[in-house]
């Protein structure tokens, strides 16, 4: 069994949410460790961070707006920048909170890309990625260094560093695994509306047939290769006559149902598709006689349809033409000028035949 990354999806609310949420357990368990080495201003701003981010998690998300959203971002970058310059300037570098103006980067990346126009993106990535390259080493500069305050116990810096480097690391591997769910995701559903539109493209919308223009590649490939086929052109006996009694829409079922039973009798490598208006071409791998006798088996079976209409039983028939490779060597086209004068042979003589 695999494993596919590309088949995760989570509302993009809910991991805005998430995001914002773990933000404020993060400043939470920073809290308890200003209130543990007695750093009352860190604390204060640790208290205010928390309710940023509870407020940002519960405020942003219902009220919508991805101008909304934005705001909080930009709030987000900016609270941990604040954060990360007053930590290093009142402990010194040796604590790590720096790091987190490293963190904060990805973390405003993937918002960003989930709720922000490429062009906004673009700018506000630039504008921050400058921000930092001036205010981390202009803070470098002044403080040199060393913290303001001289008592943050030894074994608590070391702690506190061992836990922020964790966290920047980890912030970082989650942010880039993160953008490759994101992406992988795209990926897929940019291929499935691929495989849907080459559907469209390709097939008839009514009787679910290929469509004429996709029969090129079949063509040519049947003309550089040496294996037996036939051709069969069928046409749908007085059709207009169905239509102009029962109504255009009984028109389109007998077509659908006669459509249907072609797909179902022919092999899994044969082709049938919707020529023109009430005309189907099939290509049919195989000898001669075997194809034949498919294509009697479907003339009888079209022939047995039972369509109701108005409370009257619809009769339905078909007329082909039909026409084996090697009967020209003329090419695809020779061929189907034989199968379609075959069929009008057939139509002549009285309908209801294959002419072979
Ligand atoms: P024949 O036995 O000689 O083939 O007679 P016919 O009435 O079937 O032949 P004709 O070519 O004169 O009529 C074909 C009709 O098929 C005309 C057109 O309105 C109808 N038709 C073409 N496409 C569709 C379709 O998608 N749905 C319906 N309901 N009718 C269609
Ligand atoms: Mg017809
Ligand atoms: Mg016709």
């Amino acid at each position: 069994m695999t494993f596919d990354l590309s088949k995760i999806r989570i509302a993009g609310s809910v991991k805005y949410r998430a995001i914002f949420f773990s933000g404020g357990v993060i400043h939470a368990f920073f809290l308890v460790f200003f209130i543990f080495i007695g750093q009352q201003l860190m604390t204060g701003f640790n208290v205010i961070s928390v309710t940023l981010y509870i407020l940002g998690s519960l405020l942003s998300v219902p009220k919508g707006t991805d101008k909304i959203k934005y705001g909080w971002i930009v709030a987000f970058y900016i609270e941990i920048m604040l954060h990360a310059v007053t930590c290093t300037v009142l402990m010194g570098w040796n604590v790590g909170f720096h790091l987190y103006a490293i963190a904060v980067l990805p973390i405003a990346a993937y918002l960003l890309f989930l709720t922000t126009p490429i062009k906004r993106f673009i700018i506000t990535m630039a504008i921050m990625i400058v921000a930092n390259a001036v205010i981390m080493p202009a803070v470098m500069i002044y403080s040199d260094g060393h913290g303001s305050i001289e008592h943050v116990p030894a074994d608590s810096e070391r702690m506190i560093a061992f836990v922020n480097t964790g966290f920047t690391g980890i912030i970082i591997l989650v942010f880039t695994f993160l953008f490759v769910l994101e992406i992988s995701s795209m990926f897929d559903k940019l291929n499935d509306v691929n495989r849907q539109l080459e559907f469209i493209a390709t097939h008839d919308a009514l009787t679910g047939l290929y469509n004429r223009h996709s029969l090129k590649p079949l063509f040519e490939q049947l003309e550089r290769g040496n294996t037996p086929y036939c051709i069969v052109m069928g046409d749908i006996d007085d059709f207009k006559k169905v239509n102009d009694t029962y109504g255009h829409d009984c028109g389109d079922i007998v077509l659908k149902s006669v459509s249907d039973i072609i797909s179902d009798n022919i092999g899994e490598q044969d082709t049938a598709c919707r020529w023109g208006g009430e005309e189907i071409l099939i290509v049919m791998h195989g000898e001669r006689d075997s194809c034949f006798d498919v294509i009697s088996a479907i003339r009888e079976k079209i022939n047995a349809l039972e369509i109701v209409a108005e409370d009257k039983s619809v009769g339905v028939s078909m007329t082909f033409g039909f026409v084996y490779c090697k009967e020209s060597t003329a090419g695809i086209e020779a061929l189907i000028s034989v199968a379609d004068s075959r069929l009008y042979q057939g139509k002549a003589g009285g309908k209801n035949v294959i002419i072979a």
